[in-house]
C-alpha cells in the first residue's frame, strides 16, 4: 500500500517509509492510498469472533501488503493482550473501557503496536538505530515509552514539561531504564513539542541520527486504534443492540476519532459520531460555522484534550473531500467546560454507579444529550479514572481505589535528565549520544 500526504506535494511512501518518517517532507501527514472494506461475511458473524481475530482482519486489510501474515498476525495478539470490554451504564448508553492496558489509557493500543511494526521493520532490514522523539504533557510519554520498552534498535526519549505532570504520569515513564530516557525539561509542554519539532526540522542532526516521532500522527499509532471500534460493534451486536449504533469520542488531536470513520469507511455499520471536546472546542466551532481556526489551548481538568490545533484534522478534511457538508452529516460535536464536565462525573457516580474520569464524562454526557429513541450510544471510556486521582476523589468526596498496576509505577525510582528549553542544548546531547 502506498501512502500520500495531505499537502500533496511530496512523493508517495511506502509503510516503511511512512512509519519511520512520521511526517511526509511537505509536513503533511500520511494517508493510505486505498480504504478497503471488509465484506459482509465479516460483519454478518464479527459478534462470534474475538477481540484479537476481530483485529487481525483490520489490520489485514491495511497492513496486509506490507507485512507477511504471520508476523502482522503476531504484532496484533502481541499488542492485545488486554480485554477492551462494552459496560452498560443506563439503559441505552455503554462505555467501552479501553484502559484495560499498561498504562491505563487508550494510547496503549497504537503505542504497543507501533513499537512492534517498528521494531518488525529494523530488525528485517538490518536498519541502523532508530530513536523516537516524544513530546508529552503526560498520558502519550507513558503509552509510547511503555509500548517501546525493550524493543531492541529503538530508543525513546521522552520530553515533558517539569513540575507540569502529576506524579503518578510522571512515574509511568521515569521509572522504566532500559531504551527509554526521560527528559525533564524546564519549561511548558509547548517547549518540549518546539525542541521535537526543531530536531526533525535540523539537518545535521538527521544526519546523524534516524529520528522519529509516536504522536498519533504516525500512521501505525493512528490507524490501529480502529480496531476496538469493530470490537465494539461486535460487542453491541452480541446484545442485540448493534441497530442505530453512535459512537461518542472525546477528542484531543483527533486521531482517535479520525480511526473511527476509518472503520465507517470499511462499512463498520455506525450511524454517527460524535467528538467531545472540553473547551478547546476548535472542532465544535468548525462543525457549527465551515471555518476551522486554531487558537492556543487552555487548561481544563480533562488535560488530555487540551488541543487548540488538532493535528488530525487534516485528515478529517482529506477523508470527506474538504467538504464541510459531508463532514457534518457523519460527526456531530459537542463542548463541555470544568464544571459540566465535574457535574457528569458527580451525577454518573451517584445514580448509575459508575465512575467517569474527566474525559469519558465528556464523551458520556454528549450521548445522554443527543441520544434519540431507538438509537444505543457507546462513549470511549479513554482513561482509568484513577490517573486523574485528585480530580476525581475531588468531586465525588470519596477515595478510589488505585489499580494494582498503577501503583506498582509508584514504586519505581524516577530518573531522568535535566534539560533546558533551549534547542542548542538538546541538540547538543542528541548528538552526543
Ligand atoms: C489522548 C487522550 C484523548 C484525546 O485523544 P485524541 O486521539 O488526541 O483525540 C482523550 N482522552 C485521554 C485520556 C487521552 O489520553
Amino acid at each position: 500500500m502506498k501512502y500520500y500526504s495531505t499537502n500533496k506535494q511530496a512523493p508517495m511512501a511506502s509503510l516503511q517509509e511512512a512509519v519511520v518518517k512520521g511526517l511526509a517532507d511537505d509536513r503533511g501527514l500520511f494517508m493510505p492510498m486505498t480504504i478497503k472494506p471488509l465484506p459482509q461475511e465479516f460483519y454478518d458473524t464479527i459478534d462470534t469472533l474475538s477481540f484479537q481475530e476481530i483485529a487481525y482482519r483490520v489490520a489485514d486489510a491495511f497492513f496486509g501488503e506490507d507485512i507477511p501474515a504471520d508476523v502482522l498476525k503476531q504484532i496484533v495478539y502481541d499488542t492485545l493482550n488486554f480485554d477492551v470490554p462494552l459496560v452498560r451504564v443506563t439503559e441505552n448508553i455503554y462505555s467501552l473501557e479501553l484502559f484495560h492496558g499498561p498504562t491505563l489509557a487508550f494510547k496503549d493500543v497504537g503505542g504497543r503496536f507501533m513499537a512492534r511494526l517498528l521494531g518488525y521493520f529494523i530488525r528485517k532490514e538490518g536498519q541502523k538505530n532508530v530513536n523516537v522523539l516524544v513530546a508529552t504533557s503526560g498520558d502519550t510519554g507513558s503509552a509510547v515509552a511503555n509500548g517501546f520498552l525493550g524493543v531492541e534498535g529503538i530508543h525513546v526519549y521522552v520530553l515533558y514539561p517539569k513540575g507540569k505532570v502529576s506524579e503518578i504520569q510522571e512515574k509511568q515513564f521515569t521509572t522504566l531504564g532500559q531504551n527509554i530516557t526521560a527528559l525533564e525539561v524546564d519549561g511548558t509542554f509547548d517547549d518540549c513539542q518546539a525542541l521535537v519539532k526543531a530536531a526533525f526540522m535540523d539537518k545535521e542532526l538527521n544526519e546523524h541520527l534516524s529520528l522519529t516521532s509516536a504522536n498519533s500522527i504516525n500512521v501505525a499509532r493512528f490507524l490501529p486504534q480502529a480496531f476496538y471500534y469493530f470490537y465494539a460493534y461486535a460487542q453491541l451486536k452480541r446484545v442485540g443492540k448493534a441497530d442505530n449504533a453512535i459512537i461518542c469520542v472525546p477528542s484531543g488531536n483527533f486521531g482517535n476519532i479520525t480511526a473511527g470513520l476509518f472503520g465507517k469507511k470499511m462499512g463498520l455499520p455506525v450511524k454517527r459520531f460524535i467528538a467531545a471536546n472540553n473547551r478547546n472546542d476548535i472542532f465544535y466551532q468548525y462543525l457549527q460555522t465551515g471555518e476551522y481556526k486554531p487558537r492556543p489551548s487552555v487548561a481544563t481538568i480533562a488535560n488530555a484534550m487540551d488541543v487548540g490545533d488538532p493535528s488530525n484534522f487534516a485528515r478529517i478534511l482529506d477523508l470527506y473531500g474538504n467538504s464541510h457538508a459531508d463532514i457534518t452529516a457523519e460527526i456531530s460535536g459537542a463542548t463541555y467546560n470544568d464544571e459540566q464536565i465535574r457535574e457528569t462525573v458527580k451525577t454518573t457516580w451517584k445514580e448509575h454507579h459508575y465512575l467517569l474520569d474527566p474525559h469519558g464524562a465528556c464523551g458520556y454526557r454528549a450521548l445522554t444529550e443527543v441520544l434519540k429513541p431507538g438509537e444505543t450510544g457507546v462513549f470511549l471510556e479513554t482513561a482509568h479514572p484513577a490517573k486523574f486521582l485528585e480530580t476525581v476523589e475531588g468531586i465525588i468526596g470519596e477515595t478510589v481505589e488505585i489499580p494494582a498496576k498503577l501503583q506498582a509505577f509508584m514504586n519505581g525510582e524516577k530518573k531522568s535528565l535535566p534539560m533546558t528549553k533551549e534547542f542548542v542544548g538538546f541538540k547538543q546531547y542528541l548528538l552526543s549520544i
